[in-house]
């Protein structure tokens, strides 16, 4: 979205009365002043929690590092929230509205290979395996980032017409038995008391350094799980008929599902995705099977695509079964919705996005088939969610190892972008940028 689109969005939007507020121009260049100050800190915590990063529900320590910074801050906190969830509350020194800042604090179950001084050598048990465990997905770089944002907006407390609130979640990228850390923290009532008015959150990621992209309205994919049981009848693999067999249902199941997306789906819109990610049957050459197990996703962009997907993978893989005589049995997890970004607060927030961004720039992003857990956040409240690139200068992003890579590195050349964004969305939010005054 360029400026004047965006001119054109705001002016066509309805009028509302903004409180009265400091000078924007004032508060932004002490922002400035508080971001350059707070970097050196900033850089040495991502460092210290990349070196020592925790699984999905097990980050003790990194809850423990971001509570003792709330609590040095003078910023009300909380602990124990869904799980390690650490919540903070900055109330601003001028009534006003609510604004979430979140991150979120877990590692993966991947063994580093990017040789720093500060490479991760930690490990530890994940579905009874013994792992190594990385900030794969660049969850330090969000939670010092924003560490960061917490300091500069408390030292600018008394100007803040309304409150901030922080949310270090935990377990975004799912906890072993199911269930993922923002459904947690709503169910402990994150989003109340105070109530939040909107929520802003960020992922690093490949791209040119310090760019930032965004999307209105649908921008990455929900995700649901499924797992499939085909059951047939163990044979003799010289005897095929006397037995059914399951391999050879659970290869055609794979089949008809593909054609799902490409011949039933209108997928003119936006689109969609079914992969089977593992199938799981037999142990020897010449022994049909009784059954075959096979684990899958779906990505879509739209609640009744997905409703309609779930049907007709679930039609198509028990009629496929019972033309054989077999059974198959087909379960779908709740997964992540999608990540929706309020079109309205995204198109307010476009030139908070690109003042943050400076000269590497804030582009509308591409629909991306990746899903995130702030989807939970965004059912319940407006909420925008945008991506950081943190690819060195001179490096080709498109190419470089992605999120959850053994590989993945992310520049600290791009935190102090985060960290204007991050506090600067939460400012302007509060002091009403971008909302057409009387
Ligand atoms: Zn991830
Ligand atoms: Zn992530």
């Amino acid at each position: 979205m360029r400026p004047l689109a965006l001119f054109a969005l705001l002016s066509a939007a309805p009028v509302i009365l903004a409180a009265q507020s400091p000078s924007p121009s004032r508060l932004s260049a002490e922002l400035d002043r508080r971001i350059t100050a707070v970097m050196p800190k900033v850089v040495s915590w991502r460092r210290d929690i990349h070196q020592h990063p925790e699984l999905s529900g097990e980050e003790v320590r990194t809850a423990k590092l971001v509570a003792e910074h709330l609590r040095s801050l003078g910023i009300e906190t909380t602990t124990g929230v869904g799980g390690h969830g650490v919540v903070g509350v900055l109330r601003g020194g001028r009534p006003g509205p609510v604004v979430a800042l979140r991150s979120d604090m877990d590692g993966l179950p991947v063994e580093e290979q990017v040789d720093l001084p500060f490479k991760s050598k930690a490990r530890g048990v994940y579905r009874g395996a013994s792992v190594g465990i990385m900030h794969a997905c660049g969850h330090d770089n969000h939670v010092a980032m924003l560490m960061g944002a917490a300091e500069v907006l408390a030292g600018m407390k008394g100007e803040l017409p309304g409150t901030v609130k922080f949310i270090f979640q935990p377990a975004e990228e799912g906890l072993p038995n199911g269930g993922s850390g923002a459904p947690l923290m709503i169910k402990q009532g994150v989003l109340e008391s105070p109530k939040v008015d909107a929520i802003f959150g960020l992922h690093v990621g490949p791209g040119p350094l310090g760019q930032i992209t965004y999307r209105p309205g649908p921008a990455m994919a929900a995700s649901n799980s499924f797992t499939i049981v085909v059951r047939g009848r163990q044979s003799h693999g010289a005897t095929p008929w006397a037995g059914i067999d399951p391999i050879v249902v659970g290869a055609q199941i794979v089949t008809g599902i593909q054609t799902l997306v490409s011949r039933q789906i209108d997928i003119s819109a936006v689109p969609a995705i079914v992969t089977i990610g593992a199938f799981q049957g037999g142990v020897r050459n010449n022994i049909i099977p009784d059954s075959v197990v096979m684990l899958g996703t779906i990505r879509t962009f739209d609640k009744a695509i997905r409703d309609d997907l779930f049907r007709r993978i679930t039609r198509t893989t028990e009629m496929i079964a019972a033309s054989a005589g077999a059974t198959a049995r087909i379960v779908i997890d709740s997964g992540n919705l999608v990540t929706r970004n309020d079109s309205a607060l995204t198109l307010r927030m476009v030139g908070t996005l690109e003042r943050a961004a400076g000269s590497a720039g804030a582009e509308v992003a591409p629909l991306w088939t990746a899903s995130e857990d702030f989807s939970a956040f965004q059912d319940r409240i407006p909420g925008l969610f945008f991506n950081l690139g943190v690819t060195p200068k001179g490096q080709d992003w498109r190419v470089v190892p992605s999120n959850h890579s053994p590989s993945f590195f992310a520049d600290e050349g791009a935190l102090p972008t985060g960290v204007r964004a991050l506090s600067s969305l939460a400012i302007d939010f509060l002091t009403g940028v971008g909302i057409r005054r009387q």
